[in-house]
């Protein structure tokens, strides 16, 4: 007997060899064959008289052969050869070094063949290495929706489609429904047994699109589920901080501008958590230059009233060192000590750091990941902030706040999001939207062009120079490889010497320099002693030069939107006109959509719609942004609508049964942890 416990090599079949091959699959126990959902399938219920096929389509004929097929031997090959029958004509079959597919074939008999027709080198028909199948006892077809697997070299599909009907039929008194039943009457989803059976076998196409949709829903479901029991752990009983409601007055006054109303109602909401007695967990979600920086150090500001230390964690260096300066420059006046704590200082200056930290005399400390480790101790941190959430996961967001006695934690991020795809990946938190951006921000102009009108740029970039203004060009990843990156950057830069912008000072920047020499050129191009910084996207995130006004992006069509819409959000960040120019000599269609995009609209939350629209949604975060939860079989794009559904019944769940203690929640909770945080949420 098998269960779904049972190692692969228990099921008949299977033996050293294709357990390996499973293994390369993340299969090693039965139940993950049954998990492992098919990504196609293939209609095999309709025949196609030989007379009409049609080549490389996967076709079903029934056919016979007159004579048993040869086997003959051609350099050092076996070819099987036979031709086979029907009304409408007749048609070579052959199979190259399967010798043993000779004895697959009667004469005489209907079989059913199922393959593609190809034309041969003489543009005679046949079909190649078709599969065989005998027809049913009463002569007719029997043809089934076959499912196609994603599978690895080693492994073919009819034999994985055996195994895991051989599994199905074993384990198919184990299969128990977790969804509570009160749900899958609601949403009218079909059982697991029956849904289960029909993801690997469908009797008919209904029944296949009735149990993808139970599947989807069960896998949203659960990933949802799970962030809500997430979020209720991280504040539901856990008493947070309480800090006092002190007087912000000093600090407005010395901030250099006053609140937009977006910022000022966001900060609310930030105060009401932090004076709540509750932990604060929340997300603020706001376009590129809306300001999110000024609201965190609103935040800081509290708590560093009430006697806590704030932590600001930023994803890249040069962001922390950047942040650092601007919260060093605001909050000296007021008597609050600022402390930068990366990867790159040196021992000493480390040292020196962390001293501080534990004795408490830094009451805002500024760092990267750096932050998070085992090392640092803090003497009682009160606020986390990360900034540029979506480069964090929910573990690293989870080990900063243990560090603490449960410190309100505080996200930042300047990727649109669609709300509901925001909840999937920060279903844990709370959101706050900065919806608007500070006034006097002027539209910055953007073009797409063809490598064409590169001199043309040139001429314009040195323009705005000469009127005293700075650009940026950057120059597309074309491997993620930091040394090629920096290559390229350079050769670029190179480049440059032999154009009208000779005489300009340019600089370069990338991933594989040094912090402090990145730090360095962006201090230097923030004095304006560079005129042109060439550079990789390391600066996308964050980088506040409001003198540079021209940023061209080479190889445009190589980026997400959100990230170019990243990258624009560089320059416009003072007073002058400022610009943006895609270069792609890329003519596909959707990278005309994508760029037509850009040009027409600087609104982040439509740019992300169109993006996820025209790419989906993996494409969309890119391979190097994580956050996105690892999916069986649903499609956050394909599937928004059960995403919704299965969204609104998981908060009612937890509304009704917060803790799952409703007999008929019981199936739900095993199943809900057995799962880990790292698994379930796949962040
Ligand atoms: P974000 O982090 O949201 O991209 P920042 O916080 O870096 O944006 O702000 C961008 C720029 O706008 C900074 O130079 C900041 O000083 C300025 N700024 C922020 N809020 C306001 C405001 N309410 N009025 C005027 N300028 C503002
Ligand atoms: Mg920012």
């Amino acid at each position: 007997m098998i269960s779904f416990d049972s190692p692969v090599s228990d099921i008949k079949g299977i033996g050293a060899g294709r357990e390996k091959y499973l293994k390369k699959l993340n299969i090693t126990t039965a139940g993950d064959i049954v998990n492992h959902y098919p990504r196609d399938y293939e209609d095999r219920t309709r025949t196609t008289p030989i007379a009409e096929l049609l080549p490389d389509e996967v076709s079903v004929i029934i056919a016979s052969a007159k004579e048993e097929p040869k086997n003959s031997h051609f350099s050092g090959m076996t070819v099987t050869k036979v031709r086979v029958y029907d009304d409408s004509g007749s048609i070579s079959v052959v199979w190259y070094n399967q010798p043993y597919a000779k004895n697959n074939i009667k004469a005489g008999v209907m079989y059913a063949f199922i393959g593609k027709m190809t034309l041969s080198r003489n543009n005679r028909r046949e079909i190649q290495a078709p599969e065989v199948e005998k027809l049913g006892e009463d002569g007719t077809w029997q043809g089934r929706i076959v499912p196609i697997y994603p599978l690895c070299a080693g492994l073919s599909q009819k034999v994985f489609r055996k195994t895991v009907e051989t599994v199905l039929g074993e384990v198919e008194n184990e299969i128990t429904d977790f969804l509570p039943f009160g749900i899958r009457r609601k949403y009218m989803l079909s059982g697991r047994k029956f849904a289960l059976k029909n993801i690997h076998m469908p009797e008919n196409e209904q029944c296949c699109a009735l149990a993808r949709t139970r599947l989807v829903f069960e896998e949203l479901f659960i990933l949802q589920t799970s962030l809500l029991r997430l979020k209720a752990d991280n504040t539901g009983d856990k008493k947070g901080i309480r800090m006092k409601n002190s007087s912000m007055k000093p600090f407005f006054d010395i901030l250099p501008f006053s609140f937009t109303d977006a910022q000022n109602r966001v900060f609310r909401e930030i105060a009401g958590d932090m004076t709540s007695g509750k932990i604060m967990n929340r997300l603020v979600q706001g376009d590129v230059g809306s300001g999110k920086t000024a609201v965190a150090m609103a935040a800081s500001y509290i708590a560093v009233k009430n006697g806590y230390q704030a932590v600001m964690m930023a994803p890249t260096e040069v962001l922390a060192a950047q942040h650092f300066d601007s919260f060093t420059e605001l909050f000296k006046p007021l008597g609050i000590n600022i402390i930068l704590l990366t990867g790159g200082l040196k021992a000493k200056g480390k040292r020196e750091a962390l001293e501080k930290i534990s004795s408490g005399e830094a009451d805002i400390i500024v760092g990267t990941h750096a932050v998070i480790q085992d090392k640092v101790e803090f003497k009682n941190i009160g606020l986390v902030i990360t900034d540029e959430q979506h480069r964090f996961g929910v573990r690293q967001r989870k080990t900063l706040s243990e560090k603490g006695n449960n410190p309100h934690v505080l996200v930042m991020t300047a990727t649109p999001i669609p709300r509901t795809l925001a909840l999937i990946l920060y279903g844990d938190l709370d959101i706050s939207i900065i919806d608007s951006l500070p006034p006097g921000r002027q539209k910055i102009d953007t073009f797409a062009v063809n490598t064409g009108y590169r001199q043309r740029i040139y001429n314009f970039i040195e323009k705005e120079i000469a009127k005293g203004r700075q650009a940026y060009i950057i120059c597309a990843m074309v491997e993620e490889n930091e040394k090629v990156e920096a290559e390229s950057v350079l050769e670029y830069a190179q480049g440059l010497k032999e154009t009208i912008l000779e005489k300009r000072n340019i600089a370069v920047i990338h991933g594989k320099m040094k912090s402090d020499e990145k730090d360095s050129i962006l201090k230097a191009f923030s004095a304006g002693d560079i005129d042109i910084l060439v550079s990789t996207t390391v600066i996308e995130v964050g980088i506040n030069v409001p003198n540079a006004t021209v940023m061209a992006i080479e190889n445009a069509e190589r980026f997400g939107l959100a990230q170019l819409h990243q990258l624009r959000g560089r320059v416009g960040r003072g007073s002058d006109k400022s610009y943006c120019i895609l270069i792609s000599d890329n003519k596909s269609e959707i990278t005309r959509k994508r760029l037509k995009t850009m040009t027409s609209t600087t609104d982040g939350f439509k740019i992300s719609e169109t993006d996820l629209k025209l790419r989906g949604p993996g494409e969309f975060f890119g391979t190097r942004q994580h956050g996105l939860p690892s999916l069986k079989i649903a499609n956050l794009y394909r599937d928004m609508d059960i995403l919704k559904y299965a969204q609104s019944a998981a908060a009612d769940l937890m509304s009704e049964d917060p803790n799952l203690e409703n007999e008929d929640n019981f199936d739900l909770k095993i199943e809900l942890d057995k799962l880990t945080l790292t698994d379930n949420i796949g962040i």
